[in-house]
């Protein structure tokens, strides 16, 4: 049985949508963020609290977990500048329990949601495992913590562990039964197609003045269901051994500025944006690519989906909601 703590949320609700086709699954969910509706009945769903002991004492005493798959956390880069509080308690104390409720019950494998955030500002064009760590927010440095926390973790009691360090989670499921979904929303692709759903009456991209092509940032967007199936095969590698403690990047190797994903948005929906230039956003690199190639050899992953489907399966959803 494998305990999804924050199962509800975007990714986690993806993952979830493939792991019970597997496996028995437990969720975890404060609902702060995440919705019930997300997960399926199949899915024993618990009301609670990450960073609340005796919610974690109960469901570890009660049920024999496996694995524990975490994806509860904050995660918006702008917001973790004015108000670290919040990341450093959330992303770091509460996973830190968590963690201290699992090495008592002797669970000891676990699958760690990183970021492309700990890399701060990149010093290659293809990042990789080994590239520098540091991180220039409150948000990339919480997961890094964690990440830190984790090795200790391993020398001292055996955890057996996977991060895997997202880039830009975008897209939704191909049934459209769930996708992006975050109240208020902050993420480029959901906004640009509320705007041209006509929700909102236009984008606004945060600086046009970086040190690339046509000044806008660059991102790596991966297709949510690549993450997800990348979760399983960690999963599946630390379950049956083949992996003790690993590091692994995920996106497409491909990067595109907020304008080309516009461009692309305004392709697929025929619709022409309104987008407004502001000033940059707070802890905002200029640049941020993966090199997936680590997790392509240990495990046979690769990106299904490119940034055109992406943005398709996310139309599709947002046009149904
Ligand atoms: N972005 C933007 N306008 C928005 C939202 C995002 O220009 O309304 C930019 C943001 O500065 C970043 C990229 O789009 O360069 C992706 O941002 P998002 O918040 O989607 O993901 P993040 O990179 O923070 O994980």
């Amino acid at each position: 049985m494998i305990l999804v703590v924050g199962g509800c949320g975007y990714i986690g609700s993806h993952l979830v949508k493939e792991l019970i086709k597997e496996t028995e699954v437990i969720v975890l969910d404060n609902l702060s963020t995440g919705h019930r509706w997300a997960v399926d009945d199949e899915a024993i769903f618990i009301k609670g609290d990450l960073g609340e002991r005796k919610d974690l004492e109960n469901i570890f005493s009660k049920y024999q977990i496996d694995a524990v798959m975490h994806f509860a956390a904050s995660s918006l880069v702008g917001e973790s500048v004015v108000n670290p509080s919040k990341y450093y308690q959330n992303n770091v104390v509460s996973t830190l329990t968590l963690l201290d409720v699992m090495m008592k019950y002797n669970v000891k494998k676990f699958i760690f949601s990183s970021t492309a955030a700990v890399y701060g500002l990149p010093e290659e064009s293809l990042l990789t495992e080994k590239s520098n760590t540091k991180p220039i927010n409150p948000y990339g440095k919480s997961k890094l913590m964690i990440e830190k926390i984790l090795e200790d973790y391993s020398n001292a009691y055996d955890l057996n562990y996977i991060t895997l360090r997202y880039f830009n989670a975008a897209g939704a499921h191909k049934s459209s039964l769930i996708g992006e979904d975050h109240n208020p929303e902050t993420h480029l692709i959901p906004l640009i197609l509320n705007h041209l759903l006509g929700k909102i009456d236009k984008i606004s991209v945060f600086g046009n003045d970086y040190n690339t092509e046509d000044g806008t940032c660059i991102r790596d967007y991966i297709h949510v269901t690549d993450l997800a199936r990348a979760h399983i095969l960690a999963l599946n590698a630390l379950l049956n051994g083949k992996k003790k403690v690993e590091t692994y990047n995920l996106g497409n190797g491909k990067g595109y500025s907020v304008n080309e994903v516009i461009k692309t948005c305004e392709v697929i929906t025929g619709n022409k944006a309104v987008v407004e230039y502001v000033n940059r956003r707070p802890g905002d690199p200029a640049y941020l690519v993966a090199s997936s190639e680590k997790i392509n050899f240990d495990l046979d992953w690769k990106a299904n989906y490119n940034l055109k489907e992406i943005i398709e399966s996310a139309w599709s959803w947002h046009k149904k909601r």
